[in-house]
């Protein structure tokens, strides 16, 4: 077998019941399954079978790199983690993208990633160090918070590792808590900080002193000049006197605010993350009470939600004039886009805008303490900003809350930093009843209080400022799965159109979390221009839906970010960074057959461990789309199966159950998958 690059070819299976450790050869799972998500995929379907419940020792983390992890491939720094995840309802399999150069570092170590299984003694850290991993006692880090702890780690071990941590949210099994890197990247999205939790797991540190062979250099130098066309630069520090990162979110900061650009791992020329510096910290913080926020998509919204953000077609459409990846535009990464472009004339830069919700004032000091509160604890700031305070915020308008006290001495008000630091407090050390209630994730909290009043109330504050109409949506923002609405056409980000909404709606009841965060549906603009009028009639919907969902299986495997994927007129962006890494030539089609390899085998473990049907993933996702989007439209149940239909028929899955035939299975090269599923009669019959 021609030698293959990019991969170090061993994954280190760490047994934290009895303290041992194996190895298990990378070329069990690749090229096949790429890597990162895709060998995720591939261990779990093989370890982990029905019955297993997050926290149970027989739960297994996998932490994988991609081929171009620490090749120097830009956004190629980037890891991925999988596993049953605490903060889903109900618990199901799932992933969490993850930045930092902790990945980079496993790699260096002579790893492309990791198995965590079993439950350790007591509290324990693993140390990997340059091949040889050891296990150690936390019973000094445990309780501590997240920066004090690699501080530590730091201490014992010298300034040359790099950690990822959990805070007090882990340690207390809160369903949302994260896993953070030395440089504040975090996977969140799953809880799996609650996972290491359960595990009796503080902290991964890591020293890699080795390299990792490239296929091919002069191709990772070209696409150094290709890709994402860099525009966010490191340094200089900027000295604002407002701090306006959005059109709407523009207010004074007394004695200014300083910002600059960081990048979020190895190799990244395009440097997104804003990190804020000398700010007030929640916690902890130097003995002036100041610190430093690495700020990162919504981490802008604890400073102010007056109005959701606005949507132009341009943010999730390109043209060949005008082709950058998703997250770009959403950033509100400044750019200019190329005017000659005729696509201006049929509205691609008409801005839409989003509703009024009225949820808190502007206040700069509460926004980074809330942000650094987060960090420090180790908790999801999307579930804490985005869902939390949304919830408290209406349910507090609607007087939802007038009969309730959560015991914190002082009013319930989610636009008040003291209050905002005992709720999280409260959440964080599961103290007292309401403590432990919201420590389950908002989707269960609602269900413990009671879902007619606590999630269906209806919220009157929201004004579409389209149709001018009050707009109504429940206080519940419950999208699917235990998350909340995102880029949904309601709720947060809710202002782009059915174009939009609709696919995201498919990739939301076909996943087990909101994909949103780190994958923004993309595609080209005359696919806007020809379904508006009829999306669920018209099957250039369901084909933009698996398109959209295979770029995301490949950047959540080759590692890439979406600041880079996907690239809707370079349709070889993915087997040239896989080449580039690996050394293998695969043709476009070559690489998108692995996505859906993956894709499939994701939704295998579904079916077979989670009992994933048809009704039960349409009854999830549907009723949320009853309710009016920014425009006031909605879908109704016979349009919005008949776009279910179309997609199934293209996915080769049948439309009865939603699952895949034996002859999508074998095109695939998951015979052995189907032999399975046909053992315990989940293959459609014939
Ligand atoms: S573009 Fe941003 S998110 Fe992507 S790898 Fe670079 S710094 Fe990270």
């Amino acid at each position: 077998m021609n030698k293959i690059y990019g991969y170090v070819g061993k994954i280190a299976r760490i047994n934290l019941t009895d303290s041992t450790v194996t190895e298990v050869s990378t070329f069990n799972y690749v090229p096949k399954y790429i890597g990162g998500r895709g060998v995720c995929n591939k261990i779990f379907w093989d370890e982990v079978g029905p019955g297993v419940k997050a926290f149970d020792p027989e739960n297994k983390l996998i932490f994988m790199t991609g081929p171009t992890t620490s090749t120097g491939i830009p956004t190629g720094g980037r890891s991925t983690m999988c596993s049953i995840s605490p903060n889903n309802l109900p618990e199901q399999y799932c992933w969490s993208g993850i930045g930092g150069w902790f990945g980079t570092m496993v790699k260096f170590a002579g790893y492309d990633g990791f198995i965590i299984e079993g439950k350790a003694p007591e509290p324990t850290y693993i140390f990997i160090d340059d091949g040889k991993i050891t296990f150690h006692s936390a019973k000094e880090l445990w309780g501590m918070l997240v920066h004090q702890t690699q501080k530590k780690l730091e201490e014992i071990l010298g300034k040359d590792v790099n950690s990822i941590v959990i805070g007090p949210a882990g340690e207390n099994l809160v369903r949302n808590a994260s896993i953070t890197t030395s440089n504040d990247s975090v996977a969140a999205k799953a809880g799996f900080g609650a996972v290491f939790g359960s595990k009796n797991l503080k902290a991964i540190s890591v020293r890699g002193t080795g390299k990792v062979q490239a296929g091919n250099v002069e191709k990772i130098l070209k696409l150094h000049k290709t890709m994402g066309k860099p525009i966010g630069k490191t340094n200089p520090i900027q000295y604002k006197d407002s701090f306006a990162p959005r059109p709407h979110i523009n207010f004074p900061v007394p004695g200014g605010v300083k910002e600059g650009r960081v990048a979020c791992s190895y190799g990244c020329n395009q440097h997104c993350n804003l990190i804020l510096l000398d700010v007030k910290a929640g916690i902890g913080g130097n003995e002036k009470g100041r610190t430093n926020v690495v700020n990162k998509c919504v981490g802008i919204y604890a400073y102010q939600m007056i109005e959701d953000s606005g949507w132009t077609p341009q943010m999730s459409f390109n043209t060949p004039q005008n082709d950058y990846a998703g997250c770009r535009f959403i950033s509100g990464d400044g750019f200019t886009p190329d005017l000659s472009d005729p696509a201006i004339n049929e509205g691609f830069l008409d801005r839409q805008l989003g509703d009024i919700v009225n949820y808190w004032d502007g206040d700069y000091d509460r926004g980074n303490v809330i942000n650094d509160l987060c960090t420090q604890y180790g908790i999801d700031r999307w579930d804490v900003i985005i869902w939390y305070m949304s919830w408290l915020a209406m349910a507090k308008k609607e007087g939802v809350l007038d009969d309730i006290d959560f015991g914190l001495g002082m009013e319930i008000d989610p636009s008040s930093e003291e209050f905002m630091k005992r709720f999280l407090e409260m959440i964080v050390y599961r103290k007292g009843y309401y403590g432990n209630i919201f420590a389950e994730g908002m989707a269960r909290a609602i269900r413990t209080l009671g879902m007619e009043k606590y999630g269906k109330t209806i919220y009157t504050g929201r004004v579409s400022q389209r149709t001018g109409n009050q707009q109504i949506i429940p206080i519940s923002l419950e999208s699917a799965w235990g998350h909340c609405c995102h880029w949904a056409g309601r709720g947060f980000q809710g202002s782009n159109d059915i174009t939009c909404w609709l696919p995201i709606a498919i990739e939301l009841m076909t996943s087990t979390r909101d994909a949103q965060t780190n994958t923004h549906h993309h595609d080209s603009f005359d696919y806007y221009l020809e379904v508006r009028n009829d999306p669920c009639h018209n099957p250039r919907v369901a084909s933009s839906t698996i398109f959209n969902e295979h770029c995301a299986e490949l950047k959540e495997s080759l590692m890439s970010c979406e600041f880079q994927l996907p690239q809707i007129f370079d349709k070889d962006i993915e087997s040239e960074m896989f080449e580039a890494a690996t050394g293998i030539k695969m043709t476009h089609e070559e690489i998108y057959l692995a996505a859906e390899r993956i894709k499939n085998l994701f939704r295998a473990i579904l079916i077979r461990n989670n009992g994933r049907t048809r009704d039960m993933e349409v009854n999830e996702v549907y009723p949320i789309l009853t309710y009016p989007d920014a425009d006031g439209r909605t879908v109704s149940w016979e349009d919005f199966n008949h776009l279910v239909d179309m997609y199934y028929e293209q996915r080769g899955w049948d439309k009865k159950t939603g699952w895949p035939t034996r002859e999508t299975y074998e095109r695939l090269g998951l015979e052995e998958v189907a032999d399975e599923l046909e053992a315990i009669g989940k293959l459609p019959e014939k």
